[in-house]
């Protein structure tokens, strides 16, 4: 069923810096059947190469549609938020590096999203750089987690999870040790580098 393949979905995407998550992330925007998207950045983040087709916009209130990162130096984190609720949809966003703002537990701007985004029209793609930093009650409202190479020790933080978190424990593992096979100078030929695991959660 068409309508069925084509439900919003949360996806939460972690991977330490230089292990090739913008690069991916840049092909889920380009790639999305969605003809919008806000990506959100912040610092250094907002001149990443990887997106640098993509007009950058500081002003949320002009934006009239397309693919854009949003930079936010421009516009405080929770105030973009409230307006992607409010007026956002048939898009993607994408939240990159969120830790800051989404770390204990999920942020009040950005809950209402979460549980709401299939009926708003919002592909929700969250980007982390550790297990760590991610809070447990968003575990609650993703549908896939893509797992690349991190190196913090989330160990306490699995043991957080109902079924111990055994998926990610796997899958992490996993991750680890074909990361370790690669020998390359920089940047990684091989791939090993930037391995993956997928894991579904709903
Ligand atoms: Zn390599």
């Amino acid at each position: 069923m068409a309508s069925q393949e084509r439900q919003a979905q949360v996806t939460l995407f972690i991977a330490a810096k230089k292990h090739g998550k913008s690069t991916l992330a840049e092909l889920m925007v380009r790639n999305h059947y969605y003809p919008n998207a806000l990506i959100y950045k912040e610092g250094v983040n907002v001149y990443d190469e990887a997106f640098k087709k993509y007009p950058v916009i500081e002003d949320i209130y002009s934006y009239k549609g397309g693919k854009v990162v949003v930079n936010g130096g421009f516009i405080r984190y929770k105030n973009f938020l409230k307006l992607v609720n409010d007026k956002f949809r048939n898009g993607v966003l994408m939240l990159d590096d969120i830790a800051e703002y989404e770390r204990n537990d999920i942020s009040g701007e950005l809950w209402p999203i979460l549980v709401n985004n299939r009926k708003l029209g919002i592909e929700v793609v969250l980007l982390y750089q550790g297990l760590t930093d991610v809070p447990i009650r968003m575990f609650k409202y993703v549908n896939t987690v893509i797992l690349g190479y991190t190196n913090d020790g989330f160990e306490y933080k699995l043991n957080k999870f109902p079924d111990r978190g055994e998926p990610f424990r796997i899958a992490a593992e996993k991750v680890k040790a074909i990361h370790n096979q690669c020998t390359c100078k920089d940047p990684c030929r091989c791939g090993k580098r930037y391995y993956r695991e997928i894991i579904k959660l709903s």
